[in-house]
């Protein structure tokens, strides 16, 4: 277990935390403010213990330099409403000016540092760095699980000079996430869909033996109807994954849930002519693409969530934020918020479709970790936790 901010005595501390604000940015603007409204409970936390915050979050992927387009003013504005009040925001992460800003600050006040991928110190882990940024606080929180799986400045670096524990997100991912991935209650259905087949294959080869029933969506049903020797035309394949998937319906056919049926269009547009076909029945024209299940595999798919007493959920069952093809993501997300079963999900697109259908609260879990997540769910460590104290050590 690790040593969180509930076990220290906050009164009178300045306290430095990573959180993670690594949102989507529109015009300017927050667009999705998921992972801004996650981190609330430690920084109301924090204050209301008597505390003054210093936040700090990488955006975006500038380089080592300021990318003007990639400053936080904008999380910034989103945190002050969702506090009702003020946040400070200062143009750099270390510094005179960012330094006095934080030294400046009284019990219950926030500053919100700028991005801490302005400088290249922080991707590679510089010391010197990490040094400087650890002067902003005299206490290290990580709140950041979705970032926690780079041992960067602000997620690793840091500890180094300041005491480390996590934040109450940070407590709450890797509680639930451990106790899905150590010991699920059974039945254990997984739905896993998404493009992006390969780096879900560490956290596949954890479940396959635990894993009741693989409910199958997206580019993994694709490859996986691919390697069956079924036609899928135009669709999204991981060429890379096929063998994998030779082997997973070798050893774990019997739990493996494909499409019966799928919609498919010709092209990935929302105006695109499209149809709903049978798997194996019906040919997929040549130029043709699978985008999402169809009605018979929604059925089935919900019919098999209903024996589960642990739903676990990576990737999108189709390409949900196109209107036709988001059928079969939307209704399964509202039959796995309808579930009495603990329901996890996890994955950067997930957490968005899942926002899309409005289930959030309804889910018990909805990770903010992309590809922490699936760090974190096939080796149960990430970089960013190693390093925060455990619960029996004394710091004060
Ligand atoms: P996550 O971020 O949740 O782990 P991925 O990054 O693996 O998920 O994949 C999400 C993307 O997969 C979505 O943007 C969605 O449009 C796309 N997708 C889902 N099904 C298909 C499909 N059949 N063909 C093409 N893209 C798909
Ligand atoms: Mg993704």
């Amino acid at each position: 277990m690790k040593r969180s901010v509930e076990d220290i005595d906050l009164k009178g501390k300045r306290v430095l935390m990573r959180a993670d604000f690594n949102v989507p940015l529109e015009y300017g603007k927050v667009a999705d403010d998921f992972r801004i409204r996650a981190s609330l409970p430690t920084i109301e936390y924090i204050l209301d213990h008597g505390a003054s915050l210093v936040l700090c979050s990488h955006l975006g992927r500038p380089g080592g330099e300021v990318v003007e387009a990639l400053r936080l003013e904008p999380v910034a504005h989103v945190l002050s409403e969702l506090l009702h009040q003020g946040v400070k925001n200062v143009d750099d992460c270390i510094g005179k000016h960012a330094r006095d800003a934080a030294l400046s600050l009284n019990p219950g006040e926030v500053l919100l540092l700028e991005n801490t991928r302005f400088h290249t110190g922080e991707k590679e882990n510089d010391p010197d760095f990490a040094k400087d940024l650890a002067e902003m606080g005299e206490l290290f929180v990580n709140d950041a699980f979705a970032a926690a799986h780079r041992a960067h400045a602000s997620t690793t670096g840091v500890a180094r000079y300041l005491p480390a524990v996590a934040g109450l997100l940070m407590t709450k991912e890797i509680e639930v996430l451990s106790r899905v991935r150590e010991d699920p209650k059974s039945p254990l259905v997984m739905v896993l869909g998404g493009a992006k087949v390969s780096d879900k294959i560490g956290m596949l080869e954890h479940f396959l033996n635990q894993a009741d029933a693989l409910l199958l969506g997206g580019g993994i049903a694709n490859t996986v109807l691919k390697a069956k020797g079924i036609h899928v035309s135009a669709s999204l394949v991981d060429e890379k994954s096929l063998e994998t998937a030779r082997q997973m319906l070798e050893n774990a056919a019997g739990k493996l849930v494909c499409p019966k049926d799928v919609v498919i269009a010709k092209e990935k547009d929302a105006g695109a002519d499209h149809r709903t076909i049978s798997v194996g029945e019906d040919r997929i024209p040549d130029g043709w693409m699978i985008l999402d299940i169809g009605p018979r595999t929604i059925a089935e798919f919900e019919k098999r969530l209903a024996d589960a007493n642990t739903v676990l959920w990576n990737g999108p069952l189709g390409v949900f934020e196109l209107q036709p093809f988001s059928q079969g993501t939307m209704k399964i997300a509202e039959a796995v918020a309808g579930l009495d079963a603990e329901t996890v999900t996890g994955g950067g697109e997930t957490a968005a479709a899942m926002q899309q259908a409005g289930v959030i609260s309804r889910i018990d879990h909805v990770s903010t970790g992309g590809g922490a997540f699936l760090k974190f769910m096939q080796a149960g460590e990430l970089p960013g936790i190693a390093v925060l104290q455990e619960k029996e050590v004394q710091v004060e």
